[in-house]
Formats: structure tokens, C-alpha cells, sequence
């Protein structure tokens, strides 16, 4: 075992308010610079983007966990992570068909680009994927988790789209993974100890949309390999396995 350097909250292309310099060799060429080893690449509500990242990075030397970042119904982001291709797109599936048939207003939002490995354009996706799907906080948790996969509150120390945010509170009988803190938000005590007497453990990742906001390494995994099961287990503290951050 050892530890793995992660940024597990990677938006690219596809999210209408990610930059055009989020593609293929781009992303991958930065977090190898920055001697980030496993990405997950987690655009809104769609993981369209996956395949291509996937491919670059066997190629480049980064490992990318397919991965999406959903908005439930209460307008709160949660990261979920999984091991295959097949799983991130069943769960796109599910996604799909809980999203409003709504199209994109470029305009106001943002394009939607689906770009090939060398991060050339291919198609636009059409319907609007920056809004809620109809799927609650435990709905999505369940359907990640039922399809192998892991479920992360995402940054929760922001003011919107975060549980704490929207919910002001974790509920009881939320089984979720683990949640996100954002590495440039200050850390608040009371919260942070809250999540001890919990037992959740937190990530740091930097949720970026554009190349510079890739930021140096915050989070490490002391794992076997990086996988889903292995990376449970380390957000559970067991088996040896860990998650460390720097704040
Ligand atoms: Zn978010
Ligand atoms: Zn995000």
C-alpha cells in the first residue's frame, strides 16, 4: 500500500460553466505537473466526457475514475464515483431520464461540448444539464451505491448547491461516503468535529472548471490500488487504509 495523490471533483468541457481548456491532454498534462496521480472527471448531471479522459489517461499515466457530479432535487451536488464506464453510464441513464427535456440556452449558460481523446469537439449535447434532476439526496445515494459506486456530499462548506447549505444539517440516516471540503474555503472547527463525532470522513478537492484551478495536491488516499472498494474503505478508516488531507 501507499499513498495515492487525488483530486476526485474535475469538471471538463462538457459542463456549460467549465472552460474551454478543459479537455483530454490539457487536464491530464496539468495534474501531471502537479503530481496529481487519480482524477475523477465529474461534469453536471452528465458523464458524456468520461470515455475520452479515460482513454488519454491510460495513455498519459493518470488514472481517471468515471465519475459525475448530480443536482438532486434540492439543488445540492453530490460527487459519485465508480470503477467502470458501464456503471458511470448506467447512472447516466437514470440521470437522464429524471432531467427536465429542457434545452440548453447557450447564451446563459454555457456550452456543452462532448470532445474525442485529443480533445477536439465532436458534438454539443443539446438538453440542459445545469439544473436539478428529479432525484432526492437519498435517491441519488442509493443509486450510486446500488450500482457499486461511491457517493460524496460535495462541497459542503459552500453556502449553495451543498447539503449543509441547502439542509443546514447531515441527516441521521444519510449513509453517504464521505463529503468534500474546498481547499480554498477556511475549515471551521465546529465542523470538522461534527464530522469526527459522526464518523464521516472528509476530501479535499478542488472542483475545477478551468486549467489554472486544478490546485497542487490536497488529498491522499493511503491505498492498494485505486479502485472504488479500496477507496471505501479508506474513507471508513479501516483496514489500515486512510485519507489524509493537508487541511
Ligand atoms: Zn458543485
Ligand atoms: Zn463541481
Amino acid at each position: 500500500m501507499r499513498e495515492w495523490i487525488l483530486d476526485l471533483h474535475i469538471h471538463t468541457i462538457l459542463s456549460p460553466c467549465g472552460g474551454d481548456d478543459m479537455v483530454p491532454p490539457l487536464v491530464l498534462a496539468r495534474a501531471k505537473e502537479l503530481g496529481i496521480e487519480v482524477i475523477a472527471v465529474t461534469d453536471h448531471n452528465s458523464a458524456e466526457n468520461v470515455q475520452a479522459f479515460m482513454i488519454k489517461g491510460r495513455e498519459m499515466g493518470v488514472v481517471v475514475l468515471p465519475g459525475m457530479e448530480v443536482q438532486t432535487k434540492e439543488d445540492v451536488h453530490m460527487v459519485c464515483l465508480f470503477d467502470t464506464l458501464e456503471q458511470v453510464f448506467a447512472w447516466q441513464e437514470i440521470v437522464y431520464q429524471h432531467l427536465p427535456d429542457l434545452k440548453n440556452k447557450k447564451g446563459s449558460f454555457g456550452e456543452q461540448w462532448v470532445v474525442n481523446c485529443e480533445g477536439n469537439k465532436v458534438t454539443e449535447v443539446e438538453r440542459l444539464l445545469l439544473m436539478g434532476a428529479d432525484l432526492s439526496i437519498d435517491e441519488v445515494v442509493k443509486g450510486v451505491q446500488d450500482l457499486g459506486g461511491l457517493c460524496i456530499a460535495a462541497h459542503i462548506d459552500r453556502k449553495v448547491f451543498s447539503l449543509l447549505g441547502n439542509l443546514g444539517f447531515i441527516p441521521v440516516d444519510l449513509p453517504i461516503d464521505g463529503v468534500e471540503l474546498t481547499p480554498h474555503l477556511p475549515r471551521s472547527q465546529a465542523q470538522l468535529n461534527q464530522l469526527r463525532e459522526r464518523g464521516i470522513h472528509h476530501l479535499v478537492s478542488s472542483d475545477a472548471h478551468w486549467l489554472d484551478s486544478i490546485y497542487p495536491p490536497q488529498c491522499f488516499a493511503f491505498i492498494e490500488e485505486c479502485t472504488i472498494k479500496e477507496l471505501k474503505t479508506a474513507l471508513l478508516k479501516k483496514d489500515g487504509r486512510y485519507i489524509r488531507t493537508i487541511r
